[in-house]
């Protein structure tokens, strides 16, 4: 499975990021956690299909989690879809679109089947399908919400055909029987076990989304051996109390789940406004649980990178930005500035002039140091970046109070 951060914001969404969503790929569909504005733009650009959506799960009712939902659904009636959608989440999300629907009156030409979950559940699956089923849970927020498991069903082991030839099997009946868990009987009367020609089960990927919450078991319970735990980390250690009082996270809080449940990746992600560099609730998380990543939008995260890399490609570029708050990478053409491209053209063409004089190894000679001078100002400008004062936490403007998150 493939996922795709497409909004790491928490409330309050900044130039560079957006409200919480976040798509899971498997096997050509699309499953979405959480809807938050500009999610079906989102999707766009990060080359995923909205007509490929088959199931939307909302974590609670915080504006930012749902405000993209109607606006998504208007487009996919819009794009004629007729196959049904399943829209899960607190009680209240049916009333909710339903009077949407009605109001903006648009004629509906899909089914959408609705999950809703009470306040007081303990769990339930809320979708089950053949191939995969989708757990929820009540987490601990300051209103209901609800954490998420996305957990792919085991898939039968692998049959030894060359082993089961040897032994005599020959009818593909006879396969399906042994791939079934059952023995098969030959014609002479030897009995050829199952479980000597067929492998172990091979455990399905999982996905947990957490969101909105301070630390609580069920947290643990959804994350438990997941190939990826999707976690909020809206504070640093340092808001520890903020946290509480909001009902949220901190990147400390995040890695200890990751730690209880012992998942194999951390990615965390909503995070508060006022880390321009999210870096620093990287560090903490990294301080408590490896390997922890930081989500970032559009770029796909994979359980397995082999088979599945360049299945979802984004249309539109990544800008990273690296540990000491500045970009780095980007596209080679615009990377340079102005200033810096009039430069290399101009070396280029002194270069080239002075190199027509001089035979073939004396040119390369001359090029290498030009490389390296090149290199050596890039880096000077990282140098200068990070002798800069550190800027790991400044409030978006000194009139924010970041009351909501
Ligand atoms: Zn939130």
């Amino acid at each position: 499975m493939i996922i795709v951060p497409l909004g790491v914001a928490s409330a309050t969404p900044t130039a560079v990021r957006h409200l919480p969503s976040v798509a899971l790929w498997r096997e050509g569909d699309v499953h979405l956690f959480d809807c938050g504005e500009n999610a079906q733009m989102r999707m766009l650009q990060a080359g995923l299909k909205r007509s490929k959506i088959e199931n939307i799960l909302i974590s609670h009712f915080d504006v930012d989690h749902f405000s993209g939902l109607i606006g998504l659904l208007s487009t996919l009636q819009l794009q004629r879809r007729e196959k049904p959608i399943t829209i899960a989440g607190p009680k209240g999300i049916k009333q909710y679109v339903e009077w949407n629907i009605e109001f903006a009156k648009i004629n509906l030409n899909f089914e959408i089947k609705f999950v809703e979950v009470e306040e007081d559940f303990e769990s339930e699956r809320v979708v089950d399908q053949e191939e995969y089923y989708i757990e929820a849970r009540p987490l601990n927020h300051t209103s209901f919400c609800i954490g998420y498991r996305f957990q792919e069903k085991d898939r039968p082991g692998k049959v030894d055909a060359e082993k089961a030839e040897s032994l005599g099997i020959t009818e593909d009946e006879q396969y399906k029987a042994l791939k079934a868990g059952d023995d098969v009987e030959l014609e002479d009367g030897t009995i050829i076990k199952s479980y000597d020609i067929v492998g172990h089960p091979r455990p399905g990927d999982s996905f947990a989304y957490i969101t909105d919450t301070r630390y609580c078991p069920n947290a643990v319970k959804l994350a438990m051996n997941t190939n990826i735990l999707y976690h909020e980390a809206t504070f640093s250690e340092s808001l520890a109390e903020k946290a509480a009082e909001t009902g949220h996270s901190t990147s400390a809080d995040a890695a200890r789940v990751a730690n209880e449940a012992q998942t194999k990746l951390l990615v965390i992600a909503h995070f508060s406004a006022r880390y321009t560099n999210p870096f620093v609730l990287l560090r903490e998380a990294r301080a408590k649980f490896f390997p922890a990543w930081l989500a970032t939008e559009l770029r796909p995260i994979y359980t397995n990178p082999a088979q599945e890399k360049g299945i979802v490609k984004q249309r539109v570029y990544i800008k990273e930005v690296d540990d000491k708050g500045g970009s780095k990478g980007g596209p080679r053409k615009k990377s340079r500035d102005k200033g810096d491209k009039k430069r290399f053209r101009k070396r280029k063409g002194s270069s080239d002039r002075k190199s027509r004089s001089r035979d073939d190894s004396s040119r390369r000679r001359k090029r290498r140091p030009d490389n390296q001078g090149h290199r050596k100002s890039k880096d000077d400008n990282n140098d200068q970046g990070s002798s800069r004062p550190p800027k790991h936490i400044t409030p978006r403007t000194p009139f924010d109070n970041f009351d909501r998150f």
